[in-house]
């Protein structure tokens, strides 16, 4: 019996067998696992996934103020926490496993990870965006972003020479007001851009959520972690 909610306790359902190097087989899931993840669009993309694999929160964090959320799975706990710490709690091993996007990823570096799925939901793309007449050419251009080692990533690539400025929201305010001359942020349906006056102008990386992992626990828990990973994988496919 589960003390929290009086219903029993189900195994963490799983395929029954999993493919190992040279056969197929008999898997437990058996380790205990913390999986980071953070609030909102994460959270509630990730859980339908979690679902598939029996897992199912307590607690709800929208209402809960709890950090820390026990699920259906006596053996599995999640970790509610900022967007971008996800790798960080996940690289030191404070969290078996996490959730993070692709962009929080570019900026983290992923030491410390493996990044074995893409778990495909959050999808949006990164661009530089600017005024419609925007001089793409100019020496020095002044980027404004939230997404610095990306944007300096991507304009030394082009070899152009900019200047980044560090913001930690609104970006698309920053050309109206004349801090920048273009901007590098996370782009869905242009419609915030379009409000704004603003318009895309170069891709720099499609973006979407993955599982990570901590390099410790993927190979002290290998085979809950692999069994998870599979779990996960079919639910990927299966909502593509
Ligand atoms: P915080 O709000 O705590 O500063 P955040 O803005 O990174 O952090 P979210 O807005 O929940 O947090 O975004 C989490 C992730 O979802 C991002 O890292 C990105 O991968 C993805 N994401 C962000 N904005 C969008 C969007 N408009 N459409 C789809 N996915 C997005
Ligand atoms: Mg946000």
């Amino acid at each position: 019996m589960n003390a929290n909610t009086g219903k029993t306790a189900e195994p963490l359902r799983v395929p029954p067998y999993v493919k190992s190097a040279s056969k197929l087989k008999p898997m437990e899931f058996t380790d205990s696992l913390t999986i980071a993840l953070s609030k909102g669009r994460i959270f509630k993309q990730t859980l339908p996934l979690l679902a598939h694999a029996g897992i199912e929160p307590l607690d709800d964090p929208e209402t809960s103020r709890k950090l820390i959320l026990k699920t259906s799975q006596p053996h599995v706990k999640l970790v509610i926490i900022r967007a971008s710490d996800v790798p960080t709690y996940v690289q030191y091993g404070a969290a078996d496993l996490g959730v993070a996007g692709k962009d929080v990823l570019m900026e983290h570096g992923g030491g410390g990870l493996y990044e074995p799925l893409d778990l495909r939901i959050a999808r949006c793309r990164m661009m530089v965006a600017g005024v419609p007449d925007a001089d793409l050419d100019r020496d020095r251009l002044r980027i404004a972003t939230k997404y610095v080692a990306s944007a300096e990533r991507h304009f030394a690539a082009k070899g152009q020479q900019v200047e980044i400025i560090k913001l930690y929201g609104s970006m698309e305010l920053a050309p109206l007001v004349g801090l920048s001359d273009l901007i590098v942020d996370l782009v869905e349906s242009g419609s915030t851009l379009e409000a704004n006056g603003l318009v895309p102008l170069e891709q720099i990386a499609a973006i979407s959520s993955r599982l990570v992992v901590n390099k410790a626990s993927w190979k002290m828990k290998h085979p809950s972690v692999i069994a998870l990973l599979e779990v996960l994988h079919e639910a990927v496919e299966q909502t593509r």
